[in-house]
């Protein structure tokens, strides 16, 4: 049991949370790169180590793990700060749930301390897509795993689903969520169209797709059986945030909150569990592979 140093690293991570998003809220648009302070690594409390980034993003708490120099997976809560995502009637947003979701994944690894575990946003926090990739980059994450809660005008529509990277997407509705997170592209954030930093050659780009795809067949194994998936649960699509995060990664929808049974499973920490289990399996099994 590592109780203790646990509530320290999440004290810690809280005070972080506090002086770092301070600024990050406030619909400041992205500020022009600033030179190299990024990479600055220094002990912020026991068992965490806090990277500091460009002026204009957060520094990132990462939580050690029981062995040091792990892989680290950067959890990514998906919307958040003035991009609520899907919003249900009834109250349930999905930035909130996206940071429940994460926070209790945060904890469940951190625990069993097989891994490093960081996240993009501690708390409600609006992040563009390039920062959220950004990080990965910066903190060198061997995994990338972003959080979101789908919804459908079909009530009847139920159970989650794993996208990897791909440059078509499978089907129509992964096409229409790659459009989405286009169009909030274009309303939340500004995306640096000459971010090339994020681009990769195409020989690395074919490794991280497999290497993506590889993940989301190793989280449906451990996901059978545990929580609802679609029918077709893994499928394939060109997220920006994927392939700029320059690592594997995967974007997860949970499941919809526009579905009554979903809603209640993923309303709920006891609800959300089994998938937070499928996830750190997953995740954990994958990082022991490197
Ligand atoms: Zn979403």
């Amino acid at each position: 049991m590592r109780r203790g140093p646990i509530i320290t690293v999440l004290v810690a991570a809280a005070l972080v949370a506090v002086v770092a998003w301070r600024g990050l809220g406030t619909g400041a648009p992205d500020a022009p790169a600033a030179p190299a302070r990024e990479r600055m690594v220094g002990e912020a409390g026991r068992g965490e180590v806090t990277v500091a980034l460009r002026d204009a993003q957060a520094p990132v708490a990462i939580i050690e793990a029981r062995v040091p120099g792990r892989p680290i997976v950067l959890i990514d809560p998906g919307h958040g700060g003035r991009d609520p995502g899907t919003v249900v009637p009834g109250g349930l947003k999905e930035k909130d749930l996206t940071l429940a979701t994460a926070q209790e994944l945060r904890e469940r690894l951190a625990e069993a301390g097989r891994v490093r575990v960081a996240l993009t946003r501690p708390g409600d926090a609006t992040l563009s897509l390039e920062q959220r990739a950004a990080v990965a980059r910066a903190i060198g994450a061997a995994l990338y795993v972003s959080i979101h809660m789908d919804s459908a005008p079909n009530p009847q529509a139920t159970g989650v689903t794993v996208y990897s990277l791909a440059d078509v997407a499978s089907t129509e509705e992964a096409a229409r969520l790659v459009r989405a997170e286009r169009e909030r592209v274009g309303q939340v954030v500004t995306l640096e169209d000459n971010a090339v930093e994020g681009l990769l050659t195409d020989l690395a780009l074919r490794d991280q797709m497999a290497a993506s795809a590889a993940f989301a067949r190793r989280f449906l194994r451990r996901a059978e059986g545990r929580v609802p998936l679609r029918p077709t649960p893994h499928q394939f699509a060109d997220f920006v945030v994927l392939r700029r995060a320059q690592s594997p990664g995967v974007l997860v929808e949970a499941g919809y909150i526009s579905n009554d049974a979903d809603a209640a499973r993923l309303g709920s920490k006891e609800g959300r569990a089994p998938l937070v289990e499928a996830l750190a399996l997953a995740i954990e099994a994958d990082l022991a592979s490197r």
